[in-house]
């Protein structure tokens, strides 16, 4: 270890405890279909198609839609690039799809996880991993039995699209603090535009709405407690809702995603990130770098980005993200600082480390967020 990791390496266990929160998060969900497929509901035999639930022909391209389903079939139209189906429920029950079968009769479980069942709230987004594609057709699925509604957020394509299209993901940044305004936070914004730029996905940034409201200042980072609802609830359709609070569970977290990926489209209860101001400060001096790698870190999450590698040695779905070998620590895991040869720059690496840049992505990472059904396809207009 280097001189510094005397220092360091404190603040690397807590941040540990920090991103192995959100890691186990996303890792329960995964557990629950991705692992045990067997368990997972079956899909109804007879796939009517309900007409009603087709996709208005009026459509235009290049457009995001929300679409509240009642059946458990649903028409995907030729040129669509994406879609997350979601489903809600009551908090203490698990709800949203249990099981997908694309329009060839493949069930999809291979590579992709399902996201959530626990907590009231549950997903799938498609694509999630390059090689499966939101084909044209009919797709069938199983839910939860205990799923109250449901809804599919589609985004359609043209034909001349690129592949990937080049897209824009519009960030709807908010702070609630009592010390930093939205002027304290241009920097760190501006540091996680220009990560995402040099991965090739532009971002829109909405000017930053400051909350004066102090009971916000500290936000307990889970998204079925009525105050964290209320604050998700200044959330906007159609945008990343990126939260700035003071304080999450007093300091020990650094950011947290309210899902893997999280509710896209309308806005929700699981529709933004929360990240900590106070975990990134030292005195009054924001560690920008730090602080903008969370933020951009907590919305990869939030559009379907898993940990490159996390401590113990499991690793995202992606075949190109690199992974770091548990050999290369010193014990029981792995931290950014061993994996400078592997992942350790990763932007989804599991642990930040204000010493190492954290800001690259491999080409199937960026393809997922370019196909995000979050993001918006730019029309070449030169
Ligand atoms: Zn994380």
């Amino acid at each position: 270890m280097d001189m510094f990791s005397k220092t360091q390496r404190p603040l690397g266990v807590f941040l540990f405890l920090v991103l192995c929160l959100i890691w186990l998060q996303g890792c329960g969900a995964t557990s629950d279909s991705g692992g045990s497929t067997s368990s997972a509901p079956t899909i109804p035999p007879e796939t009517t198609v309900d007409t009603t639930l087709q996709v208005p022909s009026t459509l235009q391209p290049h457009q995001t839609i929300v679409l509240a389903l009642t059946q458990n079939t649903f028409e995907v139209p030729e040129n669509t690039i994406s879609f997350l189906l979601s489903g809600f429920g009551d908090e203490s029950e698990a709800a949203g799809p249990s099981a997908l079968v694309a329009p060839d009769g493949n069930q999809v479980q291979e590579g992709v996880f399902f996201y959530g069942g626990l907590g009231g709230y549950g997903n799938v987004l498609i694509p999630s991993v390059p090689h499966i594609s939101a084909t044209a057709g009919t797709w069938t699925f199983a839910q939860y039995e205990t799923t109250q509604s449901t809804q599919l957020t589609l985004r359609i394509g043209s034909e001349t699209d690129a592949i990937p299209p080049p897209s824009t993901i519009t960030v709807q940044p908010f702070v609630a603090s009592g010390e930093y305004s939205a002027t304290d936070l241009e920097p760190t914004l501006e540091r996680m535009k220009e990560i995402y730029e040099k991965n090739n996905i532009a971002i829109q940034l909405d000017p930053t709405i400051e909350i004066e409201d102090e009971r916000f200042y500290q936000t307990i980072p889970v998204f079925t407690q009525p105050l964290t609802r209320e604050l998700l609830s200044h959330g906007k359709d159609g945008v990343a809702n990126l939260f700035f609070v003071d304080d999450l569970a007093a300091g020990v977290l650094l950011g947290i995603a309210s899902g893997l990926p999280g509710e896209m489209g309308s806005a929700g209860d699981f529709n933004g990130v929360l990240v900590s101001i106070v975990a990134h400060a030292s005195g009054n001096v924001l560690n920008t770098q730090l602080l903008g790698e969370t933020a951009a870190h907590e919305i990869g999450h939030w559009m379907g980005l898993f940990h490159t590698s996390n401590f113990n040695g499991n690793y995202d779905p992606l075949s190109d993200t690199l992974e770091c070998p548990l050999s290369q620590g010193s014990g029981q895991g792995v931290y950014a600082s061993d994996c400078i040869d592997f992942d350790g720059r990763n932007l989804m690496f599991w642990e930040g480390d204000p010493a190492i840049e954290q800001s690259t992505l491999s080409a199937d990472q960026q393809y997922i967020l370019l196909h995000s059904p979050i993001a918006k396809t730019q029309t070449t207009s030169e």
